[in-house]
Parts: structure tokens; C-alpha cells; sequence
């Protein structure tokens, strides 16, 4: 993989260019794509936003989300456009795998690629250009970077600002986590400049759900939370009845985790939902412990060191006693 300077005399004539990003996108996925979109788009490129999967409904209002296309509803014209394609930035993650069934089209694609991502282990040979950096904030941050490094000052825009501040006040958990350096401030005061609105942005994230969202919280953490104070450790566990029953849908299930290290001495906070196909595990952590390479070691996940994902084909039942049986490896590093 090149050094993403050396990619951008490329970008001096109009391109054909698709960005793409993790399955089931988050804030950051999305908001780091849609920022670019906005940028490239403005710049005379013809830019076309492909999702691997859908997208939860609170990101539903970002700007240029309309134009993005689901590849799991439209695989064919996905592949046409991709088959077309000069450039095909990867943001927000770095090993193809994470785009689930688009992966092995992704890996074939002529397109030179470019990768903008800050998680752990990129899988560098398979790009041709690109930045991966575990220091940043979130892919939003290293996507302003680029504008900021092509010359973009000037044509930031409230979209952009829109996108790449959302991201951003998702990955961070709202300016908090210490991935939250002064650099981060700054570009927030740089995308203020715009106009954009701010607070509209955390009332769409934080505050548009439906009644039986905070119900189904309620009965989680009433009657599928445990605390294994041993291990300074929670963990939550959800059904697929638990899913139907409170009609939760993509994205509703986003920050549970979080609850679990709001209980003072908790250092790691694991959750597991039945998703049919697959049960998949969230882990976050406060400190040193490595959430990143534990969903590696046993998960077969990955991410930060302080919030992955892993998954597991066994039940809810087995995949929780095999967490519980792990985690006695790590109770000398979790106390
Ligand atoms: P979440 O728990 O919010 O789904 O994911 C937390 C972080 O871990 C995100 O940055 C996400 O991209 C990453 N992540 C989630 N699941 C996986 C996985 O199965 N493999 C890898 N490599 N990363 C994951
Ligand atoms: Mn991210």
C-alpha cells in the first residue's frame, strides 16, 4: 500500500468512483462515505455510495443518503457500477470480510483502492493506496484530513460538516473517549464555521426512536444483564424472541453496550444478540484492556482496543458459557 500522498495527482481529472464501507453501517461508516461523496462529488467526480447492507433508520436523514444503494437489494446494478469503476475507496474498515457478501467483488475489482480506516491489523497488501491510522478519533476525522490535504479548505460545506461531524460525535461516544485529541476539536470548530447545525445532528442520532426502544432497554438490563464482579466484567445477552417481541430493528440495539460500564469498576462490557444467521458479540473497555485482540483470540472479530465486535455460530446459551469460560484467562489484566 502507497502512501495516500501519492494518490492524489490521480484525482486531477474527472474519475469514476465508488465508495463503499462496513456491513450494517454505522455513524462513522456512513458519515465518513457521505462527507467524501459531498467532497468528490463537488470536485466533478461521478460518485456512487455502495452499502453492503442496510443501514439503521437514525441514519436516515445525513445528506446524499438517498443516492446510496443497498447491495444486498441491488446487486446487479452494484456490480455494474463497481465493474466501471477508475478508483474504489474503502472507509471504515480494512479487510474486505468486513462487507460481508460484497467482499469477493471487491477483491476482483479493477478499480485502484484506496483505504481511509483507523482500526486495528489493515490488511494492507490487498490496497493500492491508502491511510490507516489507530490513533484517530474516526474515519470521519481521517476523511476531513484528506480534504484538508487536497486543498479542500475552501469547499467545505454544511453537507460535509453534517457528515463528518456525526461520525465523529459517534465514534468518540460524543467527544469522550481519549481518542479524542485537541486535533478533533479543532476540525469541529473548522466544520462549525460552515453553519451546520449541531444540535439537530445528536436530537436525529440520539433522540429519534420509538417507545418500545427504551421498553426493550428497560428488559434487557432488568432480565438479560449479569455482573461478574470477579472480572470487573458485564456482559448482556439478547434472544431472538427478546428482538421480535419489542419489534427491534437494525441500529435500535446501537450503544447497549454501553449501559455496562456505566456500573462503577466495570472494565469490560460484552453484549451478544441472536441475529439468526449469526450470534455477534460487542465488546468495549475502559483502559488498558484489549478488547481488539480478545475478539480476535476468541471471536473471530477484531476492531479497537477499546470497543470490537466478534461472532460465533454456536447458541446464545453455548456462546455466553464459552465467554464465561475465556474470561478467566484474563483476570489478572481485568482487575
Ligand atoms: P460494534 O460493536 O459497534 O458493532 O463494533 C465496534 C467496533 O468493532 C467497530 O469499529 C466495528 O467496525 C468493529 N467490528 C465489529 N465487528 C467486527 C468484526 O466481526 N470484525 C472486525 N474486524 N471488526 C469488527
Ligand atoms: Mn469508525
Amino acid at each position: 500500500m502507497q502512501l495516500i500522498s501519492q494518490f492524489y495527482p490521480l484525482l486531477s481529472q474527472p474519475k469514476q468512483i465508488v465508495i463503499t464501507m462496513h456491513q450494517k453501517p454505522d455513524g462513522d461508516a456512513m458519515g465518513s462515505t457521505l462527507g467524501l461523496y459531498h467532497f468528490l462529488h463537488n470536485r466533478g467526480h461521478q460518485v456512487t455510495v455502495i452499502s453492503p447492507t442496510n443501514w439503521a433508520d437514525f441514519l436516515e436523514w445525513l445528506p446524499g443518503i438517498e443516492s446510496v444503494i443497498n447491495f444486498e437489494g441491488y446487486k446487479e446494478k452494484c456490480l455494474g457500477i463497481l465493474d466501471k469503476a477508475d478508483i474504489l475507496f474503502c472507509l471504515d474498515f480494512n479487510i474486505f470480510h468486513r462487507t460481508k457478501h460484497l467482499a469477493p467483488f471487491l477483491a476482483s475489482a479493477k478499480a485502484i483502492k484506496v483505504l481511509i480506516d483507523h482500526h486495528e491489523q489493515p490488511d494492507e497488501p490487498n490496497f493500492d493506496y491508502g491511510i490507516s491510522d489507530t490513533g484517530k478519533s474516526s474515519t470521519c476525522e481521517m476523511v476531513y484530513d484528506f480534504i484538508m490535504e487536497a486543498g479542500g479548505r475552501e469547499e467545505l460545506t454544511q453537507e460535509m460538516a453534517t457528515c463528518l461531524y456525526t461520525g465523529t460525535m459517534t465514534d468518540t461516544g460524543s467527544f469522550r473517549f481519549p481518542s479524542t485529541k485537541a486535533s478533533v476539536h479543532r476540525m469541529v470548530a473548522e466544520l462549525k464555521e460552515t453553519g451546520f447545525d449541531h444540535s439537530q445532528v445528536h436530537n436525529h442520532i440520539y433522540d429519534n426512536f420509538l417507545e418500545s426502544r427504551l421498553r426493550f432497554i428497560g428488559f434487557a438490563l432488568l432480565n438479560r444483564m449479569e455482573v461478574l464482579y470477579e472480572y470487573n466484567t458485564a456482559i448482556m445477552y439478547i434472544h431472538q424472541a427478546d428482538l421480535q417481541k419489542y419489534h427491534i430493528k437494525t441500529g435500535d440495539t446501537e450503544g447497549l453496550v454501553n449501559y455496562l460500564l456505566t456500573i462503577k469498576g466495570i472494565r469490560f462490557g460484552a453484549i451478544v444478540i441472536d441475529r439468526t444467521e449469526e450470534r455477534k458479540w460487542s465488546f468495549r473497555s475502559k483502559g488498558k484492556f484489549d478488547v481488539n485482540q480478545f475478539a480476535r483470540n476468541h471471536f473471530e472479530g477484531g476492531g479497537h482496543a477499546n470497543a470490537s465486535g466478534g461472532r460465533s455460530s454456536d447458541s446464545v446459551e453455548k456462546t455466553v458459557e464459552h465467554f464465561k469460560q475465556v474470561i478467566q484467562e484474563y483476570k489478572n489484566q481485568l482487575q
